[in-house]
């Protein structure tokens, strides 16, 4: 399955493209960050391609919910008992790169406050 709206992350999600993947159910996948902005870096994106949490539409609710709760889960499992980050990119001015959906999931370090 490919259309207009694929991306990277749609290839790891289809095992097109390579990922260090650390977690995965029925509608959600996580993975490394190519380019680690902190010691632990990861990504957790939806199986559905929503290209960025302004396309979110009252149908995903349920999904939006197992994001977060989700993201908790992950950054438990890989040892973030200090605390972490969950950094939600949309669009040009958010910074988005990358138009599907993704939670970045960060720590390993003390984050700063404000972000750039
Ligand atoms: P954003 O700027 O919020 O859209 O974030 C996109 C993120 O995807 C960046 O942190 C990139 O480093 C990361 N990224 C891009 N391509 C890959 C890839 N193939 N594998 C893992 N992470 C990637």
């Amino acid at each position: 399955m490919s259309d207009t709206t694929d991306t990277i992350f749609g290839k790891i999600i289809r095992r097109e493209a390579p990922a260090e993947i650390v977690y995965e159910d029925d509608l959600c996948l996580a993975f490394k960050d190519i380019h680690p902005q902190a010691p632990v870096h990861i990504l957790l994106i939806p199986k559905k391609a929503i290209a960025q949490l302004a396309d979110a539409e009252s149908q995903d609710h349920a999904l939006m919910g197992h994001l977060l709760l989700t993201a908790k889960r992950v950054a438990e499992q890989v040892g973030l008992s200090n605390g972490y980050r969950i950094v939600i990119n949309n669009g040009p001015d958010g910074g988005q790169t990358v138009y599907h959906l993704h939670l970045h999931i960060l720590g390993g370090r003390p984050m700063q406050w404000p972000p750039g």
